[in-house]
């Protein structure tokens, strides 16, 4: 009967932690433990995924641009199947601000939600050709105000683009992975982006969220990580609930 309980008790917290409720229990981890453990655990990162690029293919700034605002809801791969023709038709920002919108949806189709991103494009497009001489500017507080963009956005236009990390993107694998391994107790992004900031120093801004999109993508999946096999279970403090009910779980 008490062990039906405790099963029970640890089954909810790793729905709760699965859905992201509940954070990992870390109360006995002080904050110079918990930094160095998410060293150790980018040193891992850094032998599992070396010094990764940028997934999306783009030759400017401007088409990088585009090609985030395209990435919503849409895998990178589906993303770089679409860009060349688009680019191809739209080399720069001048010529998409004058492209219409039933043939920017034509050509953005499959990416889903192609209505709004079609008008999103153009928006960014006029106001780059008219007020910044067609170029994406080097600048973060301007960047979150373009269309289509936010912290996210601007955060990859500045590390990808410019080689700038400002702050740590966050997005729906980095949020869910940064979680797990009790790095945040937040679900808000800017609260998460904050958290890790501070839990890293600058020199890995840039490549964090890419190791935590990689391994979000390859092992911590939204419903059934993979922890049999996750190359940091030793470092993450939800492992022994996913694995308690799953024990054979690659
Ligand atoms: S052990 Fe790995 S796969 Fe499992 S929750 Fe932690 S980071 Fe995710």
């Amino acid at each position: 009967m008490k062990s039906n309980k405790l099963g029970g008790r640890r089954a909810k917290v790793k729905e709760d932690i699965a859905s992201k409720k509940t954070p990992p229990n870390l109360d006995v981890e002080t904050l110079p433990d918990k930094k160095a453990r998410s060293l150790k655990i980018t040193s891992l990162f850094q032998a599992r995924y070396g010094t990764p690029e940028c997934p999306l293919t783009f030759r400017t700034v401007e088409q990088l641009a585009v090609a985030v605002i395209l990435s919503a809801q849409c895998t990178d791969a589906r993303v770089n199947q679409v860009t060349p023709a688009l680019f191809d038709r739209f080399p720069d920002m001048v010529r998409l601000a004058e492209a219409s919108l039933p043939e920017l949806e034509k050509l953005i189709f499959s990416t889903g939600f192609y209505h709004n991103k079609a008008k999103n494009i153009q928006k960014l497009a006029q106001i780059l050709a008219r007020d910044y001489n067609a170029k994406n500017p080097k600048d973060f507080d301007v960047l979150v105000t373009l269309p289509g963009k936010g912290r996210k956005t601007a955060n990859v236009i500045m590390s990808e683009g410019f080689g700038e990390a400002p702050g740590v993107t966050v997005d729906t694998h980095v949020k869910r992975v940064a979680f797990r391994l009790g790095f945040t107790q937040s679900e808000n992004p800017t609260v998460v982006e904050r958290d890790l900031m501070a839990l890293y120093p600058k020199s890995v801004w840039r490549v964090l969220p890419l190791y935590l999109i990689f391994h979000g993508r390859e092992t911590c999946h939204a419903r059934k990580p993979q922890c049999g096999v996750c190359i940091i279970k030793e470092l993450c403090p939800s492992a022994k609930l996913f694995l308690a009910e799953s024990p054979a779980s690659p």
